[in-house]
């Protein structure tokens, strides 16, 4: 008689504990009043501007730059070159388009040249003139208009000589494909009125040694740019070899440091010792591309496209500008097409005869996919317009660790001019896992104010971030803390 009564308690106590009290058995507390990481919901202004981004002027461009012969920078001290051909030409002919486009939105655009002499180096034989141009959109909210983002690409080219001034260096993909995005974004964007400041890039000297990204990103430093992300666009043509069945069209790599390139000693001791080594803000920033990309590219009507996440600061043996702007302890992240082939990069042009089986070398156009361009064009588009909309960047993100607790306590700062309709998400993941899991919406408590929120989840056994999303759902970069 004593055992089946025995029985029926251990059952009652076994659904006691799993059904009747969920959170104190079989499941981990970071799950407890918790959302999944839903993805955005798409701001229908963004998105019809992301709808003018056509594969046919992305061609038109990449076909124009081809045609200045060559886009070697060691090109702007040669003096016999046939007119119209050479990097200095295609300077003038970029300039005239970021021209052009400021003309078609009432003069929106300020058009720069950052114009100087890079001295005598291991790719630079004699003290050579290079010159970057960009583009800013001034954010149309005082406040806000402080933040800053950025897209670049690179316009100078190169053969198997990197010392080669003359000969034909066409560069369709690497990177006259990153110089159409930086294009494509600018006609785009310049249709919205985006709350913060948007600045629309091309340089030079990437070949030589990222001369020109060097220059513009100690600019941006010296002169105080407010700077949130950089969006590096380098070779997104789509490698479209002949036979080649491994290249994939649906999703670019977005490459991102993990301990920052610029991190002091004792910033990097933090960072080991936290166990931080994937929160810097490149990385956070390439999450928040791979978001825009699930908010913007994934219903039926819209051609399904992907951030693939790779967490290295580049490829083996290659470098590209990102790196000058990590440098300077910018937020920055590379945009490459999924397999590149390496017969039409940084090659002499070698066309074989008919019937030979060896590849055709050179980085020609007839290997470049403009509407896989047009895709990365767009992806670049929505993630710059998603965070010049959104209310910027949380201040002094901290856990609280006076005492041992197994609750974590956060505390953060408004971000400067967040004082309009916003509110919070504070995000979390394992410690394993590579983006947000969990999510929990958290109110202003009032406007402008800082906040405190406690949250029955252990900091020991996840990385816990937040960001500040507007009242349209436009969600800013997360800050670790
Ligand atoms: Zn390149």
């Amino acid at each position: 008689m004593k055992l089946p009564r025995l029985v029926l308690f251990y059952t009652f106590a076994v659904f006691a504990l799993t059904v009747l009290v969920p959170n104190c058995e079989g499941q981990p507390d970071f799950k407890i009043d918790a959302g999944a990481v839903n993805p955005g919901s798409p701001d229908p202004a963004i998105a019809r501007a992301l709808q003018t981004i056509e594969p046919q002027r992305i061609q038109q461009t990449i076909d124009t730059l081809v045609k200045f012969g060559t886009r070697s920078t060691l090109s702007s001290m040669e003096t016999g070159l046939p007119k119209g051909e050479g990097i200095g030409a295609a300077a003038d002919w970029i300039a005239g388009q970021f021209e052009q486009i400021s003309r078609e939105c009432g003069g929106c655009l300020e058009v720069h040249r950052d114009t100087f002499t890079e001295p005598v180096g291991d790719r630079i034989p004699q003290p050579t003139t290079i010159t970057n141009l960009y583009a800013v959109l001034r954010g149309s909210d005082p406040v806000q208009a402080k933040r800053m983002v950025l897209v670049t690409g690179h316009y100078d080219s190169r053969i198997s000589n990197v010392l080669d001034a003359r000969n034909p260096a066409p560069g369709a993909n690497d990177d006259a494909s990153g110089v159409a995005v930086s294009l494509e974004c600018a006609r785009a964007l310049s249709k919205l009125h985006l709350g913060a400041t948007v600045v629309f890039v091309a340089v030079a000297g990437e070949e030589q040694g990222l001369n020109g990204s060097a220059h513009l990103a100690k600019l941006a430093k010296s002169e105080g740019w407010q700077l949130e992300a950089v969006l590096n666009n380098d070779i997104v043509g789509g490698n479209t070899t002949p036979g080649d069945t491994l290249q994939l069209k649906d999703r670019v790599r977005v490459f991102s440091e993990g301990v920052p390139a610029a991190a002091t000693p004792d910033q990097a001791h933090r960072i080991r010792a936290l166990g931080k080594e994937n929160d810097s803000p490149s990385r956070e920033l390439a999450r928040a591309v791979a978001d825009t990309a699930r908010t913007y590219f994934w219903s039926p009507n819209v051609q399904p496209f992907s951030a693939f996440l790779v967490f290295r600061p580049d490829r083996y043996l290659r470098g590209g500008d990102h790196t000058s702007f990590n440098r300077e302890g910018f937020a920055a992240v590379r945009f490459t097409e999924w397999r590149e082939d390496y017969n039409h990069q940084h090659q002499d042009i070698v066309l074989p005869p008919a019937g030979s089986s060896d590849p055709i070398l050179g980085d020609l156009i007839q290997f470049v996919d403009f509407n896989y361009v047009a895709s990365v064009a767009r992806l670049n588009a929505a993630a710059l317009a998603t965070l010049a909309s959104s209310p910027g960047e949380p201040g002094n993100v901290a856990i609280v660790t006076t005492k041992l607790e197994n609750g974590t306590t956060l505390h953060w700062d408004a971000p400067a001019g967040g004082q309009g309709n916003i509110h919070y998400e504070v995000v979390w993941r394992e410690t394993t896992a590579p983006d947000w899991q969990f999510a929990k919406t958290v109110a202003q408590q009032a406007a402008g104010e800082p906040v405190t929120i406690t949250l029955p989840v252990s900091k020991d056994n996840v990385i816990f971030g937040v960001r500040a999303v507007d009242a349209q759902g436009h969600r800013g970069l997360v800050v670790a803390p």
